[in-house]
């Protein structure tokens, strides 16, 4: 039986992209199957009116991140250093002592636990830090940066997860070094330019059937073959796509095992800085659990703050409306940035909440404790199909580097599996019409 490809890559974002490339130089055809008009997928820029492309979602890198930073060198794309100086400034709104992060023993102690302790098995986040000994201020903290980092309330993510995720992240500077001056979604669409006519855009797939020798996947108006399909998309959207036949009960289960979070992320661009550094090493707030601001600026005249919501304050925002966050964000930052701070020339907010196509949050987490083996199961996938999303990546889970590592891992896995069985060819693949 002729088929249409080797491999179809379902999802464009940094893991399909990087999935498609590796595949793509083993020799292996591929067709790549994007939802959205646009590759990226959680990395979007939009254009402010100063004609600037900026970033609505991914957006910092550092140099601890070895695979994105080569594809920024080889793309010569270039960067922007941050102003961040290694912690984010806390804005007081009572008069109690701010503890600087660093000294804050609760995230020490968190890197040090074992998530395969049988004793935290079965503890949320919020049951782990009840049980701390400390001050009221220094778990405010830890908490202020679960829900702004993980997007979900602490009572729902088990604290083995949090450890397992936070030991792979292994940067010893800080990932907010950079970001990239034309936008993190330049990088995206150079690393989609070599894909040519086996890349197809607004292409969402419905379904995959699986056969002995294998797969046919569905989109809205067409039916595309091929040996293997890797499902780049994170575990949530994953489980959308209907399988015929159905998923046996441990993958079902290890897909159904992961939630979506909530997070704003608002640009506020100035005229010019007007503000002091210790401001552009980034803002949180205490009265408010996870709201952060950043420094974006890229240089005197192209000034701008993303600020992000995240966890429950961004569902409690977003239910009292657009307008409340952009009155309550604009207030807040006037407040700090102090009165000689000019006006924002614009504010544009992006809500991922409800995104279609990818989630919530920056990525997807899992939420059954006893979900140990999730993240090994969906790798192995079923059959002719497997799954890779940057929220399974040994190292830098839910980053954009992690979706570069699971993209290429997935990939190696296929095309060893495709050279053994000697069906891989190297056709240009174009969809069929
Ligand atoms: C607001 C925000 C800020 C972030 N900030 C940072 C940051 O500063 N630094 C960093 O490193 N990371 C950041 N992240 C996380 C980073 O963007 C993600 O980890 C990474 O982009 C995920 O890539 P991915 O390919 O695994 O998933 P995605 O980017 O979600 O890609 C999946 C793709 O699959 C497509 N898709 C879904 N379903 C289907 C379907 N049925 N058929 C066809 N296509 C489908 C989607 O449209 C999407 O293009 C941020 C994320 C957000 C939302």
């Amino acid at each position: 039986m002729r088929l249409d490809a080797d491999v179809i890559v379902v999802g464009a974002g940094f893991t399909g992209l990087a999935a498609a490339r590796a595949l793509v130089d083993r020799g292996v055809s591929v067709i790549v199957l994007e939802a959205r008009a646009e590759v990226g997928g959680r990395v979007r820029s939009f254009m402010t009116s100063d004609g600037v492309r900026r970033d609505a979602g991914g957006q910092f890198l550092c140099d601890d991140m070895p695979e994105v930073m080569a594809l920024v060198r080889a793309a010569r794309i270039e960067t922007v250093e941050t102003r961040w100086r290694g912690a984010a400034k806390t804005v007081s709104t009572t008069a109690s002592r701010r503890v600087p992060q660093h000294e804050n023993t609760l995230f020490a102690r968190m890197s040090s636990a074992d998530p395969a302790d049988p004793a935290l098995s079965g503890l949320s986040i919020a049951d782990w830090l009840d049980a701390q000994e400390a001050t009221d201020e220094a778990k405010r903290q830890f908490l202020s940066m679960v829900h702004g980092l993980w997007c979900l309330p602490a009572e729902v993510i088990p604290f083995w997860y949090l450890v397992d995720s936070d030991r792979r992240n292994t940067a010893e500077i800080s990932e907010l070094q950079y970001f990239l001056k034309d936008s993190a979604a330049a990088l995206a669409d150079s690393m989609a330019d070599d894909l040519g006519p086996s890349l197809s855009l607004a292409t969402p797939v419905s379904s995959i059937r699986r056969e002995a020798d294998h797969v046919v996947v569905t989109t809205d108006d067409r039916e595309v073959t091929a040996r293997h399909v890797l499902v780049a998309v994170p575990p949530v959207r994953a489980r959308e796509i209907v399988q015929h036949p159905p998923l046996p009960a441990p993958l079902a289960h290890a897909l159904g095992g992961w939630r979506s979070g909530a997070v704003i992320k608002i640009l506020l661009r100035y005229p010019r800085r007007t503000w002091p550094p210790a401001v552009s090493s980034g803002l949180s707030w205490d009265d408010v659990s996870g709201l952060y601001a950043f420094d974006v600026s890229q240089d005197e005249t192209h000034a701008g703050f993303v600020v992000f919501i995240g966890g429950p304050l961004a569902l409690d925002w977003r239910a009292r409306g657009e307008a409340f966050i952009v009155q309550t964000v604009r207030e807040r930052m006037a407040a700090v940035l102090g009165p000689q701070a000019p006006e924002p020339l614009e504010l544009i907010l992006h809500d991922w909440t409800d995104d279609r196509w990818s989630g919530g949050g920056y990525s997807d987490v899992i939420v059954d404790p006893e979900a140990h083996d999730a993240e090994a199961l969906l790798q192995a996938g079923v059959g002719r199909v497997t799954f890779a999303s940057s929220e399974l990546s040994p190292s830098f889970p839910t980053y954009i580097e992690g979706a570069i590592v699971a993209g290429r891992l997935a990939a190696a896995r296929l095309a060893d599996r495709l050279v053994a069985d000697g069906t891989a060819h190297n056709d240009a693949m174009a969809l069929p019409r």
